[in-house]
């Protein structure tokens, strides 16, 4: 499967790794849209298509946690912010949660 996340995963592609543990990578965006932006990616390749199983949706509440907790350790958690990209939205299908944060000034209280 040509994924980036699949390569990035196996270390086949290069990325600044900020968290990483059996099921969960962390990892900041090559692209950041705010001062602080990382992304979470399952280690497993799950995509956002039928039905979450129940190991799918452990996964998922994971990926929230670590994100939570990196935010916490990256002193970043006054305000930030944890999107998903679904579908359309997304380049990329393997399931992945953005963090972002970091805004020293004016905090963008907008979504889109
Ligand atoms: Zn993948």
């Amino acid at each position: 499967m040509d994924c980036l996340f699949c390569k990035i995963i196996k270390k086949e592609t290069p990325s600044d790794i900020v968290y990483e543990d059996e099921e969960i990578l962390g990892l900041e965006n090559i692209q950041p849209e705010a001062p602080v932006h990382l992304l979470f990616i399952p280690k497993r390749h799950v995509e956002w298509k039928g039905e979450f199983d129940q190991k799918d949706l452990q996964l998922l509440a994971r990926l929230i946690s670590v994100a939570k907790k990196i935010a916490v350790q990256q002193k970043i958690d006054e305000a930030y912010k944890l999107i998903f990209n679904v579908g359309k939205t997304g380049h990329i299908t393997h399931i992945h949660l953005h963090l972002l944060g970091g805004w020293k000034d004016k905090i963008p209280m907008h979504n889109i």
